[in-house]
């Protein structure tokens, strides 16, 4: 008899809950990752998350030999996989870690189903959040929809409940099913490898944190969202450290909460508005103008060069994206979810909870949202965050050389963003 333990988005081996509840299990234990077509059929073949997830298997792959185990890598139909390693194992349990988005959750209830169905039992853990679900709601048990008394009552029981154990998986490698099994290249996939890699990660900026994140020319933030994507680290070791270094850093990873909690009660969020009120707005949707802003080319530098930014390395600074979301709702009037999808295909970061929770946050049809009249002025956010364009002229070179003029002039954009807002929302 075998167990197995199925990496998803967890691909490390150090304090990951459900692999070390697999291997302090009675049985050998064989690693899983398995490509699903599915998913991999609407990504261009150089997809840059594509090269990261192989990049990170083949660290664990490489890590697992030094214990006389391997890493099984998949690529085919999820269920298929599962109903041919049926057939070919004798198979005990099946271990894994909950994910929080809807298709994901849907897929977990099919494959424990069909688990199931053959006498195999199959066991989830909580390692993506430090809170999931309703760990953490109201008085009444009601989800909390307002950021700040959510990240109070997280905060308490932090404390509480802490501190939080560590799985020192690495005490029972001895328990991996002995194997050699052959490691994939990117191309037996159907991929190639892409030219835009994750940026190195930095937690030594994070004792100025406060001071320093809001400014998109300087190093201030921990570039950790892709391995946070990806559980290549763990939240619960970053967070027990962010709260002995840094408060407002440890509240951005408490947003992150917020938002999977959020989609997790209101799945509707993914396509709809979360206010429901805000369903009336007529937005223009104009395919020219959402061109423009996509390829950096609205004549606002600040927009455009996070834009620029975020096409070349798949990342954008935090401050820059709230910009260009503000820019592209309102004033171009693009609905958010044309935005959503963009940064979908673009970001190394992408998660469906935090993206679509910021984009809504923008476009003031979310939970706890700015106000919709609240409308960023792009040359204001410039002046206040990158005073002297050093940001600017990395990602426009021809800055200097006189720049073209803004598509549209702000103070008209600002105030057919607010006719338009006030016309379409249902009071
Ligand atoms: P740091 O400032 O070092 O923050 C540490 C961690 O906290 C991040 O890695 C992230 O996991 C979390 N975090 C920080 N800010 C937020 C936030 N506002 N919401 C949720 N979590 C947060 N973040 C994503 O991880 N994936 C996305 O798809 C995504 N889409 C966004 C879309 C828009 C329109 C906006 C305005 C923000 C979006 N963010 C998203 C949030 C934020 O911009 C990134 O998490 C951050 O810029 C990543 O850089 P960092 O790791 O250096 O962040």
């Amino acid at each position: 008899k075998v167990s197995f333990f199925w990496f998803r988005r967890d691909l490390r081996l150090e304090d990951n809950v459900g692999l070390f509840n697999a291997l302090t299990s009675d049985v050998p234990v064989i690693p899983i990752f398995i490509f699903d077509k599915a998913i991999l059929e609407n990504l261009p073949k150089n997809d840059a998350r594509v090269t990261f997830i192989h990049e990170s298997l083949q660290k664990i792959n490489e890590a697992l030999k030094t214990s006389g185990t391997s890493l099984l890598v998949k690529h085919g139909n999820t269920v298929a996989v599962w109903q041919e390693l049926m057939l070919e194992y004798d198979i005990q349990g099946v271990y894994w870690n909950k994910d929080y988005e809807p298709f994901a959750i849907a897929r977990d209830l099919s494959i424990s189903s069909e688990l199931k169905n053959n006498g195999i039992e199959s066991f989830s853990f909580k390692d993506q959040v430090i809170f999931e679900e309703s760990d953490i709601t109201k008085a009444d048990g009601l989800p909390y929809t307002v950021y700040t008394p959510f990240k109070n009552k997280w905060l308490a029981k932090f404390k509480t409940d802490g501190p939080l154990a560590i799985y020192d998986t690495e005490k029972h490698f001895s328990n991996f099913f002995n194997s050699n099994f052959e490691f994939p290249t990117l191309s037996t996939i159907g991929f190639e490898e892409s030219s835009i890699k994750v940026k190195t990660h930095n937690l030594t900026k994070i004792k100025n944190y406060q001071d320093l994140r809001d400014f998109p020319a300087v190093d201030g933030t921990s570039y950790l969202s892709p391995h946070l994507r990806f559980g290549t680290v763990s939240v619960r070791k970053l967070a027990v450290w962010a709260e002995k270094t840094n408060a407002v850093f440890l509240s951005e990873l408490i947003w992150r909460e917020f938002f999977m909690q959020i989609l997790f009660h209101f799945p509707k969020v993914v396509t709809n508005n979360f206010k429901s009120a805000y369903d009336g707005i007529e937005w223009r949707n104009n395919e020219e103008d959402f061109k423009r802003w996509c390829s950096g080319t609205t004549g606002y530098p600040m927009v455009d060069a996070g834009m620029r930014e975020l096409n070349e390395t798949g990342y954008m600074h935090n401050r820059v994206r709230m910009v260009v979301a503000s820019f592209l709702c309102k004033h171009l009037m693009i609905s958010w979810q044309w935005g959503e999808a963009y940064f979908a295909q673009k970001l190394l970061d992408y998660d469906l909870s935090a993206n679509v929770g910021n984009w809504q946050w923008a476009a003031g049809t979310g939970c706890d949202a700015a106000p919709y009249f609240r409308v960023f002025n792009p040359e204001i956010q410039m002046k206040k965050f990158d005073e002297k364009g050093v940001y600017i002229r990395k990602w426009i070179p021809e800055f200097d050389l006189g720049y073209v003029g803004p598509m549209v002039e702000h103070a008209f954009a600002r105030d057919r963003a607010i006719a338009t807002y006030k016309a379409g929302i249902v009071k």
